[in-house]
């Protein structure tokens, strides 16, 4: 079923597209508005942004995902699904 489906946010670097960060300290969870550094590049991102770019690719994939998964319940009932 779709719900058992774990998705993973991937924090990415928007200049390099890295996805390791230089995190201030162990443990650290960065917060809204908060600047992270690319451990890759060195540039600063906005954890906000960044954030919503991954988040937004997660609820397309989901969307996709929920359709193909729409589609083979129809055609495992017998439907005709383009
Ligand atoms: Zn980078």
């Amino acid at each position: 079923m779709l719900e058992e489906r774990t998705y993973k946010v991937n924090l990415k670097c928007v200049f390099c597209k890295a996805k390791t960060f230089q995190l201030p300290y162990e443990g650290y969870k960065p917060v809204s508005g908060d600047m992270i550094r690319c451990a890759n590049c060195g540039h600063s991102n906005d954890y906000t942004f960044i954030r919503r770019i991954a988040i937004n690719k997660i609820v397309a994939k989901i969307e996709k995902d929920f359709t193909n998964e729409i589609k083979s319940m129809f055609k495992k009932a017998g439907f005709k699904v383009k």
